[in-house]
This record gives C-alpha cells, sequence and structure tokens, in this order.
C-alpha cells in the first residue's frame, strides 16, 4: 500500500503555501513528527527501503532525521562525507552512532585520478570558501571568467546585490570547495551504491532560499528535479530540534557543549561574518580556544587571506 503524501493533503487548504509553510511551522513537536515519519515513509514505499539513503552530516539536526528514519527502518543507510577537515568530535560521534548500530558508511573526496582532495588542495587550486555561497561564486566568476561578458555580468551582480564584495575581487575566494569535498563525492557513491533518492535535514527556516525552495517544491521532491530528496525536517524550527534531543534524551556531538552552533567543517568561511554579531564570537576565534592545534595549522596557511578580507581570527 502506498503511504500519501500527507503534507499535500494539508497543504490545500491554503491559498499560499507560504501561508501553509508558517501552518506546518506551528504545529505541535507531535504533530510533525508524525508528518515527518509520513513523510520519510512516502519515500520509503516510493522508492523501496534498499534503494534511500540518509545524508547524515553528524550534526544534530541529522541526528534526529536519523533517529526519525531508524524509527521507521533501523537499518537504513547513512552516508557521512568526511571532508578531512571535520572536527575530531564529529569523527568521534560519527564512530558512536556506528557501535550503537547505525549502519553508516563514511565517503570520502577522492580526485578522478585516485589522488585525495584536502581543504588546503581545494583552497589552492580553486579558492578559500569565504562570506556566503553567493559572494564567493560570484567572486570565482569574476577572476576566472572566460569571456569579458561573463566577467562583467559577474560585475554588474555582485556591484547590484552584495556591494561590499567589491573591495575582495582579487582575494582567492571560491564556492567551490562544498561541491568537490562533499556533494560530488556523495552523488559518485550514492549512484555507485544504486541510490535513488536522498534524505537530508534541512530546515526551511534556516535561510531564505531554503524556504523559497520548499514553497516552490515541498518536503518530498520526487521525479520533479535531477535528484530526488525528500526533506522531512523542512517545517521544523531549531527550538523543535532541541525540544526532541531533550525529550527522547537523544545522543549529539559533544562539540554543542563547547559552545558551536553548528558542526560542519573547522576552516570553512561561509556565514563566518556575521557570528560575532550574533553569538560575540566567531567560529575561528573558538577554534583558538577549544582546538589550538588545528587553529595554529589553519593560521599558518591562511591569515593574510583573513587580514585581506577582514575576517577577525
Ligand atoms: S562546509 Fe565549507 S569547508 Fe566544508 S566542504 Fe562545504 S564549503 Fe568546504
Amino acid at each position: 500500500m502506498v503511504c500519501k503524501n500527507k503534507e499535500i493533503t494539508i497543504l490545500r487548504e491554503f491559498q499560499s503555501r507560504n501561508e501553509g509553510l508558517k501552518h506546518l511551522q506551528k504545529m505541535t513537536l507531535e504533530q510533525k513528527i508524525n508528518l515527518s515519519k509520513n513523510l520519510i515513509l512516502n519515500c520509503i514505499e516510493t522508492f523501496g527501503d534498499q534503494k534511500v539513503y540518509i545524508s547524515f552530516s553528524g550534526g544534530k539536526d541529522s541526528a534526529v532525521l536519523s533517529s526519525l528514519a531508524c524509527s521507521l527502518k533501523p537499518s537504513i543507510l547513512h552516508l557521512f562525507s568526511d571532508t578531512g577537515c571535520e572536527y575530531p568530535e564529529t569523527l568521534a560521534f560519527i564512530e558512536a552512532e556506528r557501535q550503537r548500530g547505525k549502519n553508516i558508511v563514511s565517503v570520502y573526496p577522492i580526485c578522478r585520478d585516485g589522488s585525495m582532495w584536502t581543504f588546503e588542495r581545494i583552497v589552492a587550486t580553486y579558492g578559500y570558501p569565504l562570506f556566503s555561497k553567493a559572494i564567493a561564486n560570484g567572486i570565482r566568476t569574476y577572476r576566472h571568467a572566460k569571456t569579458p561578458i561573463t566577467k562583467q555580468h559577474a560585475l554588474d551582480y555582485l556591484a547590484r546585490m552584495y556591494p561590499k564584495a567589491l573591495s575582495y575581487l582579487d582575494c582567492n575566494i571560491s564556492d567551490l570547495c562544498c561541491e568537490k569535498l562533499k556533494k560530488s563525492p556523495l552523488k559518485r557513491t550514492a549512484r555507485h551504491m544504486q541510490m535513488q533518492c536522498s534524505i537530508i535535514g534541512t530546515l526551511a527556516e534556516e535561510s531564505q532560499i531554503r524556504k523559497r525552495d520548499w514553497i516552490t517544491y515541498g518536503s518530498n521532491i520526487f521525479f520533479q528535479k535531477k535528484d530526488n530528496q525528500c526533506r522531512p525536517l523542512s517545517f521544523w524550527t531549531s527550538q523543535d530540534i532541541w525540544s526532541y534531543i531533550k525529550l527522547y534524551r537523544l545522543p549529539i556531538s559533544i562539540l554543542y557543549n563547547q559552545g558551536y552552533k553548528r558542526n560542519g567543517c573547522m576552516y570553512c568561511g561561509f556565514g563566518v561574518c556575521s557570528e560575532r554579531r550574533k553569538f560575540g564570537i566567531n567560529r575561528f576565534e573558538r577554534l583558538a580556544q577549544t582546538h589550538p592545534q588545528q587553529y595554529k595549522y589553519m593560521v599558518s596557511r591562511w591569515a593574510s587571506l583573513f587580514k585581506e578580507c577582514g575576517i577577525p581570527y
């Protein structure tokens, strides 16, 4: 029996999907858990339980996603992208989850010629992931444009959307890191294992892009884009994630006890600029306190770039 997507049924009651999202976000935790499980079930029944996988980062949202999915299918495959610049606490958490019986396969960023991509090699080859993906994309396009028209378009885009970024046009910045270290290896492995749909733990409230994407497609995007995706936590808030963790005493990485708001990669510069304003300290400054060895390595390589770009470290 195919499980109907309840989210679509609920959304029919609303004039706009924006209103529908607000309604879903206001539901109780119990209602959200039920709806999320229904979305995962819908995914499993559409593609088969051997053809879907959890995109697992080792962060708190991923931990909740894994808990919900494992309550339906305990042996469900988790693919973890080990970028080589994960916090040691993330790797320890992944190992602990394996010990608790989770089916986790690590994926590594191996180049077509068999060599390994490292963060340092990515920065040397393409540029540092700094500011935001959109800004880094604009700067990379400007710096490596093949035609004067492309260069001008990149310049116009940055001037219109991010005028401050015009000061950093000569800096070695790029948006390609995630593609090379994370997304491509994950997709290649999933293809190799004949997976048909990824289950990911993103929240619509995280960014305008994610919200707009949910409004267009909803949580389960099947047979619409190149890749099928199930995003059953889309309408959860960060507060819901913490409530679930507390309610079910869910183990999470100890990184969160050290003041970190998210796991991710140790040297990633995406989003770093707004952290001081929000939290009084940015992730690089925190790294100096919690992981002095890794901090020393980072500064020895990229302090001049941080200075050039006005990033406190
Ligand atoms: S999170 Fe940042 S450092 Fe990690 S792979 Fe993506 S861009 Fe690179």
